[in-house]
Formats: C-alpha cells, structure tokens, sequence
C-alpha cells in the first residue's frame, strides 16, 4: 500500500489538431527552461512542435512536460470539450494547478495530460459532483470512497499494466454479447477529464469551502481490505438492494466488501426470482435512498432537475417500433420484428445481468448492466434492475414494452443517494462506508 500522497495523470484533451493555452506564472521544462504566457502547440513528425509568443521560443519534441515553478502558478487550457462522449458538448476554457504533459500520437493529434497530486484533483471532481451544502459526513464519506476508487485503480494498473481490451468480434452468427466496461481503457494516462471516468474540469469552478474541509479532514484515509485498498465503487440509488461486483464486471474477481447489502435499517430479502421481483419494483420498501426530498437528493445531483425524482421506482414505456429502431441504431443489429424481452438472470438487487432479445430476424443475449442500459435507451436507462410488461395484439404481436425498474447505476459499493440520507439523520462518515463496504477497514495511509 501507499504510504505518500500519489500524483494522478489525468487526460483533458485527446486528438487534438492544435492546443492553445497559457500559463499563470512560471513553468519549467525539463531541462529548467523557463516558459511563461501563451503557448500553442500543433503535432510535428512523430512529436510535437510547441510555440511561445512571449519570447519567440519554441520547442520540438516527442513530448514534454511542464511543471509549475511556484505552488501558486497555474495553465489554462483554451477550448476544452466538455461532455463529449455523451448528449451534451460545449467548450470553454479551463484552469488546472500541477503539470501539464503535452504530447502526439500518431495520426491521432495532441493529447494534454494534467498531472495533479490526488487530494488536488478530489476537491475539483467532489466539487463538481456534489452540492456545498451537503452534510460533513456526506462529503466526507464520498471523499474516503473517491479516493480509495482511484488509488485501487492505479494499484492495479501498476500490477497489470494499461491494457485496452479489444472489442469482442461480433458476426451473424453470435448468439450472446456479454461486456463490461473498465477504466484501465486509458493507455497513455489513468483517468480521463470525462463522464467516461468522472468528470474534472480543473480549478475553473471554484471549490467549494465544505468539499476543501472534508477532503483536508479526510487526507490520505482510505477504506482498506486485507492488507489492500478497497476498489471502493458508487454509483446514484441502488433502490432498496445493493448488487455483487461480478454482476457487472470480471466474473472471476469475488470482492468480500462488495456483497450484496440490504440498504436499510432493517432486513430487505435478496431479489431471486421473477415474481420476486415485480413485487419489489412495484413496492415502496424503507430504504435510505428512497427519497423524493429534493433537498437532499440536491446535495449529490446539484444541477439535477427536479422534476424528475423517480429513480428509487421508474417507469419507461416503448412503442414496439420505437424500440425496434432504438435497438437498431444502439446495437447496429437488426433484430426484425421484437417479440420479447426476457431476463435470463439477474443479480441480488434485481439487476438483470443478461436479458435475452427476441426478434423475427435474430435474437441475442445481451449484458452485463451497462450493455442493457445502452442498448435500451437513447442515452442509459436508470439501472437494469426492471421487469419487462408486453401488450400485444390479437395475433400476439408486441405493441408496448413497458420497463418498471429501482434505482440508478450500477449498484455495486456506495448508494451516493442512500449516503446523503445516512448523512441526514446524524451518521458519521466511518459508519456511512462501513454500511456500504462490508468488512472494510478505514486507515490513514499517508
Ligand atoms: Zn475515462
Ligand atoms: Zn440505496
């Protein structure tokens, strides 16, 4: 385990044609050559070619990287994407503290690299994510939880090396398509500035004083298992019943503190079987995360529209066809005429881990949870925690799938809704981890 506070790389742009940027005080290269105002950097040959109109120097490179001569100075990087993977994109310019690595791949533009010492990138990505007015405990719960995530993270990328997984070939004759999503998908950093990983966006909004006081209270503790640092998970509402990590990820890791737990003061059954199941997305159990107090849900979705409180139950209703083009276009497979949407098996906290899609043309088993939320959604569904109601026609034809489905996200580790009520009613951080991560110690390492 650590026993100093890690620096983290994280990626802020990639495949970039040209970077333009400036530094707030002196940098140094890593020959000690001073750069200071604006520079604007364009690939090269092989590497980079990097301009600095304030004194006419440039500099030609295969990458560089330019570290702050003082605790104070600060980059601006100029027309940052913001969102881009996902529904929404705009740009702006942003503010990062620590080093910036600028560097080309080939054919493939500049990427620019922040390096940033972790307690430093945690009071940005907390800021971001959650409300200033959020209970002590709340932020300091998802602070011992962030960090422990990352660092878990960059343990294992150390022990296994940054290795992408290839797509898994797909043809006219595949039946099932079962995937996961890791974020050791970065080769040449650990954690992108995107949803993809969490979203950062440097010191351009302003910390918030409480996120500042619960990432100092909280430096360097972690949740430990075993000698080792938790992969402390999280996610929005897991609705009642938190899910096994190898329902969503790697089948052959079996992760002691990230069991299924009921979410609640009381016992809450596991989900196994079907009749079981529309029993819980149609009943209203005593979870910590069932809450429609917008006052509490504002403190982990601050920009979230409260119009929309229903993720501890939902509902998603489909015309057949709409749901035959939305496949289409998710899965680039032509299902023909949808005849069902079956669950094959789902985890403890009802969520389905591979649902079978019949259609006239093919019909295919898909997972693990994300999978089922990309592929029926236009974005993501809530969660794969649902049942599937179908009306048909007189010749047994679909016409209406109906979804009624419990909690957001993948539901293994910390509720970060569930947490915020803990919070609420007077838990302390330790207490609010330990709920969530079972058998779990919490340790300062540095
Ligand atoms: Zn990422
Ligand atoms: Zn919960």
């Amino acid at each position: 385990m650590i026993n100093k506070e890690p620096q983290l790389r994280v990626g802020v742009l990639e495949e970039y044609g040209e970077v333009k940027g400036s530094f707030n005080g002196v940098f140094v290269d890593p020959d000690g050559t001073r750069r200071e105002g604006d520079f604007t950097c364009r690939p090269a040959g092989d590497g980079i070619h990097v301009v600095f109109p304030k004194d006419g120097s440039e500099l030609r490179t295969a990458t560089t990287t330019l570290t702050p001569a003082t605790p104070d100075a600060s980059f601006v990087l100029h027309d940052v994407a913001i969102g881009l993977k996902f529904h929404w994109e705009r740009k702006e310019s942003q503010t990062f503290r620590g080093a910036l690595q600028l560097l080309a791949r080939p054919g493939k533009g500049i990427t620019a690299i922040n390096v940033v010492p972790l307690e430093e990138y945690l009071k940005s990505v907390i800021s971001s994510e959650m409300s200033a007015t959020a209970p002590a405990a709340l932020l300091q719960a998802q602070a011992i939880t962030s960090r422990s995530w990352l660092v878990a993270m960059l343990e294992r990328a150390a022990e296994e090396g940054h290795t992408p997984r290839a797509a898994t070939p797909f043809d006219s004759t595949t039946s099932e398509l079962i995937r996961w999503y890791s974020r050791e998908d970065h080769d040449l950093f650990d954690v992108c500035a995107d949803d993809h990983c969490q979203r950062y966006q440097g010191v351009t909004k302003i910390t918030s004083p409480a996120v500042t006081s619960a990432i100092e209270e909280t430096r360097g503790v972690f949740l430990v298992h075993q000698g080792r640092i938790c992969d402390a998970r999280f996610y929005k509402a897991c609705g009642g019943l938190t899910e096994e990590f190898a329902n969503c990820w790697e089948d052959d890791r079996q992760i002691p503190y990230l069991h299924s737990i009921a979410d609640a003061r009381t016992a809450l059954l596991p989900i196994t079987s079907e009749e079981q199941m529309r029993a819980w997305v149609t009943s209203s159990p005593d979870a910590f995360c069932n809450t429609r107090d917008a006052s509490i849900l504002l403190h982990v979705l601050p920009s979230f529209d409260q119009e929309t409180t229903d993720f501890f139950r939902w509902k998603v209703v489909y015309s057949r066809t709409e749901l035959e083009d939305l496949l289409l276009r998710k899965s680039g497979i032509k299902f023909g005429t949808l005849r069902a949407l079956v669950p094959v098996d789902r985890g403890p906290s009802g969520r389905i881990v591979r649902l079978r899609i019949e259609g006239s043309e093919r019909t295919i088993t898909v997972g693990k949870e994300l999978e089922v939320r990309r592929w029926l959604s236009p974005t993501h569904l809530y969660s794969s925690a649902f049942v599937v109601d179908t009306e048909r026609d007189a010749a047994g034809i679909p016409q209406r799938f109906t979804l009624l489905g419990a909690g957001w996200g993948h539901g293994v580790g910390l509720c970060q809704i569930g947490a915020a009520v803990m919070a609420v009613e007077g838990y302390y951080a330790e207490e609010i981890v330990r709920h969530y991560f079972r058998g779990a110690d919490v340790k300062r390492l540095y």
